[in-house]
């Protein structure tokens, strides 16, 4: 374990979505502060546990591009969800590129 000094000025407990998030945010707004972030998970964590697929809301698009900061990140390394997607069977479904997608296109 990662030993960190007695006096911080934000601590955070759990390292997931949220208090990653927040401690970005802590981060632009007071650059002066310490921060440390507690997460009970070992890492790295092992590559099945890695989500793939996630998508967000536009309420939380625009926290993660317009208050965090990430639209460029978003816009380069993200892929654009347009709203709820349906993938069809298509033969033992190993390959989501061959299934039928339904879902808006704009
Ligand atoms: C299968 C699945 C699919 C999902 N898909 C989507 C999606 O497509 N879009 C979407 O917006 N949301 C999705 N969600 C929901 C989304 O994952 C959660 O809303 C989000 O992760 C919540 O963030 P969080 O930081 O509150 O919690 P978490 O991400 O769960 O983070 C909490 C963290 O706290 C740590 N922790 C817990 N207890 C302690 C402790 N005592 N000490 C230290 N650390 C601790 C945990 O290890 C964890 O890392 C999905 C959830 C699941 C399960």
């Amino acid at each position: 374990m990662q030993q960190i000094k007695e006096q911080q000025d934000i601590v955070i407990l759990g390292g997931g979505l949220a208090g990653l998030s927040c401690a970005l945010q802590c981060r632009q707004q007071l650059p002066q502060a310490t921060i440390t972030v507690l997460e009970k998970r070992h890492h790295p964590v092992p590559e099945a546990a890695f989500k793939v697929g996630e998508s967000t809301v536009e309420v939380a698009a625009h926290y993660f591009a317009n208050v965090l900061g990430l639209k460029q990140h978003i816009l380069e390394q993200q892929l654009p969800k347009l709203g709820l997607r349906f993938f069809f069977p298509a033969g033992d479904n190993s390959r989501i590129e061959t299934r039928r997608e339904l879902g808006g296109k704009r």
